[in-house]
């Protein structure tokens, strides 16, 4: 997708300070971060939402962005995936959102 904003962040085609990489995925700070620590977990492949990407793929980011908590943020963390218009999507490659370093509220706003 060469309109992607993401597309070209994953291609290294837009400089981002990279947190995690692999084959499959990217992590990096979000531009507008929401808490101390605000990394977004992207598949390198172009994805428009959660429902689009197979299990392995899924389960891949998942476990990526759990591993950088783990290692970062022993006092626990949340993982978000905005979906769509009422979910609160902005940009439509799949993205999960790993926050941590302050006490998260429940229910989200
Ligand atoms: P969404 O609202 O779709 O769940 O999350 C999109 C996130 O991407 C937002 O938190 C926003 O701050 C972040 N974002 C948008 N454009 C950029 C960018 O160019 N670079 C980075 N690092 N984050 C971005
Ligand atoms: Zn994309």
């Amino acid at each position: 997708m060469t309109d992607c904003i993401f597309c070209k962040i994953a291609n290294h085609d837009i400089p981002v300070k990279v947190v995690f990489e692999d084959d499959l995925c990217l992590a990096f700070p979000d531009i507008n971060p929401q808490a101390p620590t605000h990394l977004l977990v992207i598949p390198k492949q172009h994805f428009a939402n959660v429902t689009q990407a197979g299990d392995s793929l899924l389960g891949h980011v998942l476990k990526a962005a759990a591993g950088i908590a783990e290692k970062s943020l022993p006092g626990g963390f949340r993982i978000v995936i905005n979906t769509g218009e009422d979910g609160g999507q902005t940009v439509d490659h799949l993205h999960l959102h790993l926050l941590g370093g302050r006490d998260m509220k429940w229910p989200p706003g």
